[in-house]
């Protein structure tokens, strides 16, 4: 196509392609090193009552800040780190590291016996037979108990309750953590996956957050699938919360949880402990779950 074109557009496509790989060689290389020198490291956001504003738990959300380049998106990253294989050595630094930190927050008192942390796992992760009794091992390291720990995917690795990553789910929830569908209804696949794998919630994707509050269509859209997602059992958690009015609707409709700006950007671990140890510790202690 760019050759009908001319001779000119395909010189400039072909320059543009070269250099598009070429940056991705680059990012990979660097990516390589980063997970060797320590570059990543996670930061926490808040996870809240949607009414109070109290956290309930945190999502780890992985960082790469580049020597030169600074702070690179993980929207940018992690889709490299799948296709270099490094993925796996990405989540077990996320998930390691955040457990223990975990740990120690529950033994100073930072969060309160039900905080929950809630991790993203990508579908390379789930072929790993081990993952299970990595996961278990682990939970017993840092003295945290299964129910603390939610594991979020997308609904993609929801294919084949058969398949290798189909067990391994099985398993992990059979140790009694929480499996969480990320991005929620931006997927493709047929709803009855959530029939067929135990899944415990889902978080409902930024993009349908975005409109609440001023299209009808948009809030139409979390009510029903709300209201299906309770009537089968499930969490719900909304993402992307910006504005307060999209807070006002989510607790009309009756989202009891939810994530965003709003409330707080991922930060730090040391920063959400002295943040939310202040303003949240003593009613999270007390917290009931509503
Ligand atoms: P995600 O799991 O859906 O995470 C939510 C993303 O939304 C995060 O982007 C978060 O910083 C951002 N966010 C939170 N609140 C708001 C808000 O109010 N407004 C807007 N516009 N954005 C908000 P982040 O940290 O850049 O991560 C992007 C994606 O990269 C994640 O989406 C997840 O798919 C992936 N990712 C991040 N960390 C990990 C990890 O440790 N392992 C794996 N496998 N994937 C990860
Ligand atoms: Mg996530
Ligand atoms: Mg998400
Ligand atoms: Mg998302």
């Amino acid at each position: 196509r760019a050759k009908s074109e001319g001779p000119g557009h395909t010189t400039i496509f072909d320059a543009s392609m070269h250099e598009e790989v070429r940056e991705r060689i680059e990012l990979e290389v660097a990516l390589r090193r980063a997970i060797d020198e320590r570059q990543l490291h996670v930061a926490y956001q808040p996870i809240v009552r949607v009414r109070t504003g109290v956290p309930v738990g945190a999502e780890a959300l992985v960082r790469w800040v580049h020597p030169e380049r600074g702070a690179i998106s993980p929207a940018v990253f992690i889709p490299i780190a799948e296709d270099a294989g490094l993925i796996g050595a990405i989540g077990d630094l996320v998930r390691r590291e955040s457990l223990r930190q975990l740990g120690q927050w529950r033994r100073d008192g930072t969060v309160g016996d039900d905080f929950y942390l809630s991790i993203n796992v990508s579908a390379r992760q789930l072929t790993d037979r081990e993952l299970p009794l990595i996961v278990s091992a682990e939970l017993l390291e840092h003295g945290v108990p299964a129910r603390c720990v939610a594991l979020e995917m997308t609904e993609s690795v929801l294919v084949d309750p058969d398949s290798t990553s189909g067990r391994v789910l099985f398993e992990l929830r059979e140790l009694g953590v929480q499996l969480l569908i990320d991005d929620f209804g931006t997927g493709f696949s047929s709803l009855s996956y959530l029939r067929r794998f135990p899944v415990t919630g889902v978080k409902l994707d930024r993009s349908f957050i975005t409109g609440l509050g001023q299209s009808t269509e948009d809030d139409e859209i979390v009510r029903a699938v709300t209201a299906m997602s309770y009537a089968l059992g499930l969490t719900v958690i909304a993402e992307g919360v910006e504005t307060r009015l999209q807070r006002d609707v989510l607790d009309a409709i009756g989202v009891t949880r939810g994530q965003g700006w709003l409330w707080g950007p991922a930060v730090p671990a040391a920063e959400f402990a002295s943040h939310w140890h202040v303003d949240g510790a003593a009613s999270l202690h007390s917290s009931l779950e509503s």
